[in-house]
């Protein structure tokens, strides 16, 4: 990805700034993931009429009843995967494409699952058009995985289920970590699971949080 996309808003420069003042005060100290927020144009992956709101801390609607989350809940969630490069992730969610794009500079490679078609299209030509080549988008209940093409060093779930997905559970690597809402609708526990390196499995708890809702098998039914 060039760094052109963003450099052609108006004010970018400054609004970048401040963009990324924000996310150091609210706790984004790793240097690799503020040059990712520092990289990925955030106001292309969002309706045009909401575009001035793109570098806020909101959440911001993107079609379908579904949102893109406030730019420092998906640093909230980055930060607690602890990537260090050589990493392959699956994300549950790919929504506007924005995770998967910050992923992607931060991994090897990133699995992203939809459910929504037309959010898994133009997330994919989003992220073609950004260059991103590590990241495959499929269409699919991302709460059975896949299973596939595990296991994953890292998984995270940008939508809020009742509890942990059993699927995505085990189809962690020794040692990798999951991350994710889960809990009841409109205040889910962030929660973070690494698996231990013979099986076994640690949860904690890193923060309350709202997110929509994941639907799915082994989510909510709907
Ligand atoms: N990571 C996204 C956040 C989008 S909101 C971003 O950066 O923009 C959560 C997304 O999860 C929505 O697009 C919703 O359609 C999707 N979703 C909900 N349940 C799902 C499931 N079972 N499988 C795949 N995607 C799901």
């Amino acid at each position: 990805m060039s760094a052109s996309p963003m450099a052609t808003t108006p004010h970018a420069g400054k609004v970048r700034r401040r963009f990324l003042e924000r996310l150091k005060q609210a706790g984004v100290t790793d240097p690799r993931v503020l040059r990712a927020f520092a990289e990925v144009p955030r106001h292309l992956l969002i309706p045009e009429a909401l575009r001035d709101r793109a570098y806020q801390e909101t959440p911001i609607p993107i079609g379908e009843g579904q949102t893109i989350s406030a730019p420092g809940v998906v640093a909230s969630m980055t930060m607690a995967l602890q990537l260090e490069g050589h990493e392959r992730v699956l994300e549950i969610g790919t929504g506007s494409g924005y995770q998967a794009a910050i992923l992607a500079r931060l991994a090897s490679e990133v699995v992203s699952i939809e459910r929504i078609p037309r959010l898994a299209a133009s997330a994919r030509s989003a992220l073609d058009r950004f260059g991103v080549t590590n990241v495959v988008v499929f269409l699919g209940d991302g709460t059975r995985g896949r299973p596939d093409l595990a296991p994953f060093d890292r998984i995270v779930v940008t939508a809020g289920g009742p509890e942990i997905p059993r699927p995505l559970l085990e189809q962690l690597s020794p040692e990798g970590m999951l991350v994710g809402p889960f809990g009841p609708r409109g205040h889910q526990k962030l929660t973070r699971v690494r698996r231990g390196p013979n099986g076994g499995f640690k949860g904690e708890v890193l923060g309350e949080c709202d997110f929509v809702d994941l639907i799915g098998q082994n989510g909510w039914q709907r």
